[in-house]
């Protein structure tokens, strides 16, 4: 089971673009491809409206991204009701970051929600959605410990949730590790884990900032003997991208869910070769 994950674009340049994309990835047959959810102002209507097109204009399945950020209980059922009007049940409920400071105060709406947990619940008790949920291989940058997270996870999954998708994570062993830890709280829940392949130097930054994790030291030096080499980075990132899904689908890890960042070539590259591996019929992981 293969998914993408695209973002709202944000002008019709990047319009064009993430078009562009979807439609080579469509060409892939994924088994489902999703739309995340800015953390505020107008990309919000962005993802509706791009939701909407994907469910109407495509052969593909597409999973809407939902979040609390700035929204009161009233508007996330309204929203609800929108995707919903547009024959999209397939949800993922994440709770979002403080718009601004991803890593400042989670401020509550005064009549919305705090966890994702509670979302899974609305999104249940408002008809008949797949509810998808995050995962942090690493843990959450907010929780204290491995274990407080998981806990906190496993409560999420005993909500409703029917999967989950893991953040980026650059070594096979913390989503091994994340995996155990949840089977060893009985809890089953299908956990699909989301790989972002580095094409550049820069990506490693970028990937610590956007995960919170820490990116592996080793790997990171061994980018850095390349240099300048665009091209060699490249290659190798794209390589231990691949090497990646087919130790995670070895594992048993029921697909690979690719961030694409509305580009499609590294990912389709990366597809190519591991998709000849044959992943475990995964059907309770089908969103
Ligand atoms: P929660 O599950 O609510 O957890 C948040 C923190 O609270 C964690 O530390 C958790 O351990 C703790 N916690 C949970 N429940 C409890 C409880 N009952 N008591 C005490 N503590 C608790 N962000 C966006 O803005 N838009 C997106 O589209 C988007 N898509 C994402 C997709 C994926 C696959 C992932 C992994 C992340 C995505 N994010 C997105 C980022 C996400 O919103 C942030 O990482 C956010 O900080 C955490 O969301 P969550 O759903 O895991 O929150």
């Amino acid at each position: 089971m293969f998914s993408f994950e695209f973002f709202p674009p944000r002008g019709p340049k990047s319009q064009a673009r993430l078009w562009r994309a979807i439609r080579e990835i469509e060409a892939l047959g994924p088994s489902f491809v999703s739309v995340t959810y800015g953390a505020g102002g107008g990309t919000r209507d962005l993802t509706v409206e791009t939701t909407e097109r994907i469910a109407a204009d495509t052969t593909l399945l597409p999973v809407a991204h939902m979040t609390l950020v700035d929204h009161s209980v009233a508007e996330l059922r309204h929203l609800i009701g929108r995707f919903s009007d547009a024959g999209v049940s397939n949800m993922l409920a994440v709770r979002g970051d403080p718009p601004g400071d991803p890593g400042g105060p989670w401020v509550r709406h005064p009549q919305g929600l705090t966890y994702a947990e509670e979302l899974v619940r609305l999104l249940k008790d408002s008809g008949d959605f797949s509810v998808g949920v995050a995962a942090f291989p690493h843990k959450h940058p907010r929780s204290d410990d491995v274990e407080t997270d998981t806990d906190h996870f496993v409560r999420k999954c005993e909500a409703g949730a029917d999967y989950a998708i893991t953040q980026m994570f650059f070594d096979p062993e913390e989503y091994l590790r994340l995996r155990d830890r949840v089977a060893a709280r009985g809890c089953g829940v299908p956990i699909i884990p989301e790989v972002f392949p580095v094409v550049r130097t820069a990506t490693i930054e970028r990937s610590e900032q956007l995960s919170g994790a820490p990116f592996p030291r080793d790997l990171a030096e061994r980018f850095e003997r390349f240099g300048d080499d665009a091209e060699a980075v490249r290659a190798f990132g794209i390589e231990h991208a691949q090497r990646m899904c087919e130790r995670l689908l070895a594992e048993g890890a029921p697909g690979i869910h690719f961030i694409t960042f509305n580009q499609s070539t590294a990912t389709r590259e990366i597809y190519r070769e591991v998709a000849g591996h044959r992943a475990r019929p995964a059907e309770a992981a089908r969103p």
